[in-house]
């Protein structure tokens, strides 16, 4: 069920309206737009009666819902979510981008990397400190020494800080030290993980399971939504094909394809999204102009030496000469007034 108010309906009348909900012993979530508020409600096994809104002042209609999707929806919220990221936000008219390495590896690695990232304007720090990775051989990550430093990166270089949790006792960690949580691919149906992502204070990252369907993608957010976390940017990192000359598939249809339903950003990653670093420039650039909101992009101040992901990471050259490029294609985007693909 969803309650719209009317878009001249009082703090008092939406009040009034949660408390029938909560009443009923179902969960309300507000949308509050710029024209109208919506109410999404959640917790019903069958269908919720209409008529126990239609009546109510303030109220404009209630619509039952018919399509699997309750919060994640335009009808919920017509207007795109802008979703504030520490002291800066997705979602925007700004691209953002969302630079850093794979893995945190030491606090000198982390440092030269932010020093040129933050020179060509990201406002935004990547870096696992906790990596899934497939063999469970290969580096893992530092843990909470990862965490302290990108910590003490966002202090020096004033970056907000998106790092992956990879299960709940993580998500307590990312929570002390950084500004949004990651949710990895491997993770992206790890059912409680997501609902404690819902109970979060930090906005979260999801990105696209290895072989998402859209609908599992958006129903991934719904779980952390429906906790009350309404902070969500989802993430098209590649998905698997038979394709042998990249590492995934990027998808960059599912850009228009998340707009056509969603209100929630939506960024790129073609670093694992192609597995090879001189394929990311020109996939961050059709990202941006399919419409994306964002870019997170793996970058290494010694690519050959990373201890995760060294084929996909731009030298920091690279990746400046990368923004220049994809600032140009926003630049147009933005002119030409077409960024709400
Ligand atoms: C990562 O961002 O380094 C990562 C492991 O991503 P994904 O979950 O998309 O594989
Ligand atoms: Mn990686």
């Amino acid at each position: 069920m969803l309650v719209v108010m009317k878009a001249d309906a009082t703090e008092v009348e939406i009040t009034h309206v949660l408390s029938i909900v909560h009443e009923l012993g179902l969960r309300p979530h507000a949308m509050r737009g710029a024209t109208r508020t919506a109410i999404g409600i959640t917790g019903n096994q069958g269908a919720v009666d209409p008529s126990h809104f239609e009546n109510i002042p303030g109220v404009s209609e209630a619509i039952r819902v018919t399509k699997p999707y309750k919060l994640i929806t335009l009808d919920l919220s017509p207007e795109k979510t802008i979703v504030r990221v520490g002291d800066a936000s997705i979602g925007g008219p700004e691209l953002a981008l969302i630079a850093g390495p794979c893995a945190v590896e030491s606090r000198a690695q982390a440092f030269a990397v932010a020093e040129a990232v933050v020179r060509s304007g990201a406002r935004f720090f990547r870096g696992g400190a906790f990596k899934p990775r497939t063999s469970p051989y290969a580096f893992q990550g530092l843990g909470e020494e990862g965490l302290r430093i990108l910590a003490e990166v966002r202090e020096t270089y004033g970056l907000n800080i998106v790092t992956e949790a990879l299960d709940e006792y993580g998500i307590d960690q990312v929570e002390r030290y950084a500004d949004m949580i990651q949710i990895g691919a491997r993770n992206m149906q790890n059912f409680s993980l997501l609902r404690r992502a819902g109970r979060s204070p930090l906005p979260v990252l999801l990105k696209r399971g290895l072989s998402a369907t859209l609908e599992e993608w958006l129903m991934a957010a719904e779980y952390i939504m429906i906790e009350g976390n309404y902070q969500v940017v989802l993430c098209e990192r590649g998905i698997r094909t038979f394709a042998q000359h990249t590492r995934n598939t990027l998808d960059l249809a599912a850009v228009p394809a998340v707009r056509q339903i969603s209100h929630l950003p939506v960024v790129i990653d073609p670093s694992h999204g192609t597995g090879k670093s001189y394929m990311v420039p020109a996939m961050a650039k059709a990202g941006v102009a399919v419409g994306a909101d964002g870019l997170i992009i793996e970058v290494h101040d010694q690519p050959e030496r990373a201890l995760s992901d060294g084929a996909q990471s731009l030298t920091l050259d690279q990746y400046s000469q990368m923004v220049d490029e994809v600032m140009n294609i926003h630049r147009v985007m933005m002119s030409a007034d077409c960024f709400a693909v």
